[in-house]
């Protein structure tokens, strides 16, 4: 008999993956908690906010709320994680991650941590308002760790709710896929779920708290520990704990290095976080990203984008552009600071590790080789966007230019590099269709007169030599200029329009950004309102060129 399509969906889903069956109850999903079972609990278990001593974690459990409503859920974490796609349309998946059903095998933790914020030492930080079920088995048969962000008071909330707000969870949600799938290491989002609660937030700190919709967001990694986790032990001379988490961590998440003696382990291991990183910032750097908040406590030991805030895309190419208004005076987390900033970052975390090692060069020996790889790194990159082969002499200062054509005048850098790949490279192309491809990357089209038009054209007609003379034939050209400049970023102006619609009760922009954004390299025709530039609505809209630490 033939099988209907419902029922070989049916069959499809329910099919073993990596040998298992799909998870259809979140009872059944498969929990190894290793990380509490290896590591030092806090002894007192409720949220009373307090210092929390010679612990890596505290348990505690997430706040229910009002009425759980799933928004949306990512069918790749979903798939990742052996669950079946019906669960996540059931009652009990909005339950499960809102926080108001612990699911059987989960032990709700939150994790102790410290920070250097704005580059002061902030002391004890710590997940203030996200809960950690638990690490799954994932259909790879790697750990993830599944964790609400937004659950609830922890003892590390200090004088906050807990809580977390429909816009920012949004943005967390859409932002974490959307850079998974540019090929960008990142914390995964797998669901966003509303509370049916209010929660009080004054957006521009302004005087001004108004009630917005309350969500959770259930992120996933295999590890959510960050710099700040060895700062708080070290700064408190708790090198115990500070061994311990770091032998852990070497275990569990780094286990090809785990052999030697300890200060063969830190060195080898530090010197891997120092690269992950450096290769983490080239490719923020490729995709305009701006993480807007690199305190410690923000920097994944995995090389991982974490902690998704008061970010933003760069449009109209600024180096000195942050999108956090908390940062506005200093703007100490711009883009064109994020390398040096994440050195200073890895700086910390190595002070934090001195004391576990008599023999300290390693680890100088480490964040030099950060600012070489990244350098080194950086470079590969933008020869690459710009299509021009394998790398020759001289071409630094052609690709120097470059940034000095962005510069001069207000033109959009992401349909800029796009559509670079367009120009054509004939020598005998007039200077209008020389420009031509470029025409919507021009924020002000009266700029392009003058010198600074013209040079423009003299940097394409030398792009354009260089690209002849990289010898990639005219569609491998485009092809792989295509794979490193994403046709669409999440543009901030339309996380705010998809926010907006969200808390208008519409969810539908949220579902079509995710799957717009799940294939960022590919032109997706009748989608081109994703991909055009900033409208001017949004130059000065607090959400898109102005965002606070609020969320
Ligand atoms: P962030 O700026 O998001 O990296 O957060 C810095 C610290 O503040 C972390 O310890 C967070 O857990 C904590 N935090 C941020 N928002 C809240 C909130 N609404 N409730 C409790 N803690 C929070
Ligand atoms: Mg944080």
């Amino acid at each position: 008999m033939a099988l209907t399509a419902r029922s070989e969906a049916a069959a499809e889903a329910a099919a073993p993956v990596g040998g298992r069956q799909l998870v259809r109850d979140l009872d059944e999903l498969p929990f190894d908690n290793r990380f509490v079972a290896t590591l030092p609990a806090d002894e007192e278990r409720s949220p009373r906010r307090r210092q929390v001593a010679g612990a890596a974690y505290s348990w505690v459990d997430p706040t229910p709320v009002a009425a759980p409503r799933t928004v949306a859920w990512s069918p790749e974490v979903a798939a990742q994680l052996g669950l079946d796609p019906s669960v996540c349309e059931s009652d009990d998946f909005a339950q499960v991650f809102a926080g108001n059903r612990v699911p059987a095998g989960a032990q709700p933790h939150a994790l102790a941590y410290g920070g250097h914020q704005f580059g002061s030492w902030a002391g004890q930080l710590g997940d203030g308002r996200a809960i950690a079920l638990g690490e799954v088995v994932d259909r790879d048969g790697q750990h993830q760790t599944l964790q609400l962000k937004g659950a609830g008071p922890t003892p590390y909330s200090r004088t906050a709710d807990g809580r977390a707000v429909l816009r920012s969870s949004v943005r967390e949600f859409l932002c974490s896929e959307a850079m998974h799938h540019l090929g960008i290491p990142t914390t995964r989002a797998l669901s966003l779920v509303l509370t049916g609660d209010a929660v009080v937030r004054d957006v521009l700190y302004d005087g001004n708290p108004a009630p917005e919709p309350g969500a959770v967001v259930c992120r996933v990694a295999p590890s959510f520990t960050r710099f700040g986790s060895f700062q708080l032990p070290a700064s408190r001379g708790d090198l115990g704990l500070l061994r311990q988490l770091v032998e852990a961590t070497i275990r569990f998440d780094f286990p090809e290095l785990d052999h030697g003696s300890l200060e063969e382990r830190v060195a080898r291991w530090f010197r891997e976080v120092c690269d992950r990183t450096a290769d983490l910032v080239v490719h923020w750097m490729r995709v305009g990203f701006v993480h807007g908040v690199l305190n410690t406590d923000n920097m994944s030991i995995l090389g991982l984008t974490i902690d998704y805030g008061p970010y933003g895309w760069l449009e109209d190419f600024d180096p000195d552009w942050t999108p956090n208004t908390t940062d506005a005076a200093g703007r100490r987390y711009r883009y064109g600071a994020q390398p040096q900033v994440a050195q200073w970052n890895l700086l910390q975390l190595a002070t934090a590790l001195v004391p576990l090692t008599d023999q300290p060069e390693p680890l100088q020996e480490a964040l030099e080789a950060y600012a070489e790889r990244y350098h080194s790194g950086f470079r590969a990159m933008v020869v690459e966007r710009l299509g021009w082969g394998a790398p020759q002499e001289g071409d630094d200062e052609l690709a120097a230019a470059v940034f000095e054509v962005l510069t001069s005048a207000e033109l959009d850098q992401v349909l800029f590099f796009r559509q670079l790949a367009r120009v054509p490279v004939d020598p005998g192309t007039s200077d209008d269709d020389l420009l031509a491809p470029l025409t919507d990357a021009w924020y002000r089209p009266e700029q392009c007169t003058g010198e600074v038009r013209a040079a423009a054209v003299a940097w394409l007609r030398a792009w354009g030599r260089r690209a002849v003379d990289g010898g990639l034939a005219d569609d491998e050209r485009l092809a792989r200029m295509d794979a490193v400049n994403p046709r669409f970023v999440l543009r901030n102006s339309l996380a705010q329009e998809a926010i907006d619609a969200a808390e208008q009760g519409d969810p539908s922009l949220v579902l079509e950004l995710l799957d717009v954004l799940r294939r960022p390299y590919d032109e997706q025709p009748g989608r081109e309102r994703f991909s055009a530039r900033r409208p001017e609505w949004a130059r000065h809209r607090v959400g898109c060129s102005m965002l606070s630490c609020s969320s």
